[in-house]
């Protein structure tokens, strides 16, 4: 039986007659984005300096002629999975890609969190974690890091004793502080936590140690580790992520997954990727050596500067307005992030290591501006 049209056209308004209720706003006023203004030397969000390998942009360009774009993605990027696994020594069944990590933490969130499933963080650290977490009406319970911005075990063991969350973040190294985390902290947080300790990898071709190294360790079926290919391999544009950990966890995110959300180019394009490790690693060795020279360069200049296991800086000017040297070094169109706002980093600039070049257009402009 179908309700007879007239109740239903008495409840609607008329012009006349505005709703009641305002109709309800989005949860976040803002999301989290990074200034894109054209800049000569773009140093504000992390990625590669250089273009990806000429040799992958043909491998590419080949097989993209042999793509069946009329067909859907294959669901389960088999391919790319059996890559991913071979290349981190792991079963296909545990990797899971997706658009980016941001699209990996984003199904882990919707299929772990959401209303009455804590998620915990340690500010300060990257933003989308708590941001996707709001996202998903996963309540937040955040715990500090020290000044040096390292991370007190008692905090973490007190954090998680009061939260107990079904996903605990890391990150390691730590965007934007740049320290890695102790292997002894991530074991802790897998014996202390109750649900998902993720621990996001972004930039771990930096780091001396990957969490990974615990997958064989009690508790290990929890334990979730995030990867990207839009840093050390150049490829932000693609927009690819993966996670290893447990099938079950894998299985969870499918489910949580759009289907076919992984098209065929990407799948393509970091199956591919990965037979240029070499190349990758080497740029990795130039950023180190980079990263070592603006650091060092940094440590002669009124600002203070916190020791990197990344490919960025996370420093503070001592005597000048932070905001106004973010704006001065912009005039001279070096674009570097303003971390200003964020919990825990007040008059704190981030700054990526770029080419040679680039850091040298830096440095000479950071110069200037604090001269002023
Ligand atoms: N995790 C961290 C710590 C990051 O810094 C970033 C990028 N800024 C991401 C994840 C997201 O990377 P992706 O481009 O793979 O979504």
């Amino acid at each position: 039986m179908t309700a007879a049209p007239t109740s239903t056209a008495a409840a609607l308004p008329t012009a006349a007659s505005p709703p009641a209720a305002a109709v309800v706003g989005p949860r976040l006023s803002s999301g989290y984005h990074s200034l894109q203004v054209d800049v000569d030397v773009r140093l504000n969000t992390n990625e590669a300096p250089l273009a990806p390998p000429a040799g992958w942009m043909d491998a590419l360009r080949d097989g993209l002629a042999h793509l069946a774009l009329n067909r859907y993605p294959d669901r389960e990027a088999t391919e790319l999975r059996e890559a991913l696994a071979r290349q981190h020594g792991v079963a296909p069944e545990q990797v899971f890609a997706a658009n980016g990590s941001n699209e990996v933490i984003q199904c882990l969130l919707l299929a772990y969190g959401g209303p009455g499933r804590a998620a915990v963080t340690f500010e300060p650290t990257y933003a989308l974690h708590s941001h996707i977490a709001t996202l998903t009406h996963t309540p937040v319970t955040s715990g500090f890091r020290r000044d040096d911005f390292t991370l007190d075990p008692d905090e973490l063991v007190r954090v998680i004793a009061a939260a107990r969350p079904a996903v605990t973040f890391l990150c390691s190294p730590n965007n934007p502080t740049g320290r890695v985390e102790p292997p002894e902290l991530v074991a802790e947080a897998l014996s202390s936590a109750p649900g998902l300790v993720v621990v996001d990898e972004a930039y771990g071709q930096f780091s001396p140690w990957s969490a990974l190294s615990l997958l064989a360790q009690p508790g290990a079926e929890r334990l979730v580790v995030l990867r990207t290919f839009s840093k050390t391999w150049a490829m932000a544009g693609a927009r690819l992520g993966y996670m290893i950990g447990a099938p079950a966890v894998v299985q969870a995110l499918q489910t949580a997954a759009l289907p076919y959300h992984l098209d065929s180019i990407k799948q393509l394009a970091g199956r591919l990727a990965l037979g240029f490790e070499a190349e990758m690693r080497a740029r990795v060795a130039i950023g180190v050596e980079e990263r070592g020279r603006v650091a060092a360069a940094l440590g002669q200049m009124d600002v203070e500067s916190w020791p990197s296991d990344a490919n960025f800086i996370l420093f503070r000017p001592m005597h000048h307005d932070s905001h106004e040297v973010w704006e001065g070094l912009l005039a001279r169109s070096v674009l570097i992030r303003n971390c200003t706002s964020w919990p825990g980093l007040a008059g704190c600039l981030r700054v990526t290591v770029g080419t040679p070049e680039e850091n040298t257009r830096f440095l000479v402009a950071l110069g200037e501006v604090l001269d002023e």
